[in-house]
């Protein structure tokens, strides 16, 4: 039999713009050109997909859990459009320093907290070895490796600037540093195929 394997994505940065910061209107959202293209091909690969993405904008006070969900409608349609499916999405609203109950916690769920992991390792039961993180950030490269996940680092977003000057500090390294989400399947598939 064979077992369930997935692909953790990071959201902001890693398949849409992430120019402004806090994205909490479905007009600031984009998706990167490639981001139908790749997940679609990881959806033929046979991967399940989960984006995993932190939101403190809602613990900030600056957006609701609303606004997320309606950023999410309007991705999952875009995505669609291009046959691409995302088999569950994750975020995380908490920051301990924001003000709004009751989300102004240090909570497991905000990466490089493993709560979003443990939550879809438990509603799939996949095959932790044979899948992947993906993201721009410090976080999403320490989440993934303390999952026990393959990491690779998207230089999209906030990558270039974490990979380029930040990394010296670093106590988790991704085990791979790829342009970008498209660079990331194609890496995926030879990893496969080697
Ligand atoms: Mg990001």
């Amino acid at each position: 039999m064979e077992f369930k394997k997935a692909v953790f994505l990071d959201r902001d940065g890693t398949i849409n713009f992430d120019e402004n910061g806090y994205i909490n209107n479905p007009d600031d959202f984009q998706l990167f050109s490639f981001s139908g293209e790749a997940i679609a091909t990881l959806n033929k690969m046979g991967y399940l997909i989960f984006i995993v993405t932190n939101q403190s904008g809602v613990a900030r006070n600056l957006y609701k859990v609303e606004d997320i969900e309606l950023v999410h409608r309007k991705m999952i349609k875009n995505l669609e459009e291009k046959g691409a499916i995302i088999n569950d999405i994750f975020f995380s609203p908490y920051h301990k320093k924001g003000e709004v109950e009751p989300y102004n916690v240090d909570h497991e769920d905000r990466k490089p907290g493993l709560g979003m992991f443990k939550k879809a390792l438990k509603k799939y039961n996949f095959n932790i070895r044979k899948s992947f993180m993906i993201g721009d950030r410090y976080a999403d490269i320490t989440f993934g490796k303390k999952a026990g996940l393959t990491t690779i680092l998207v230089l999209t977003g906030n990558g270039e600037i974490a990979f380029y000057k930040k990394r010296k500090d670093w106590e988790y390294k991704p085990d791979f540093v790829v342009k970008n989400l498209m660079s990331a399947v194609k890496l995926i598939q030879w990893i496969e195929n080697k």
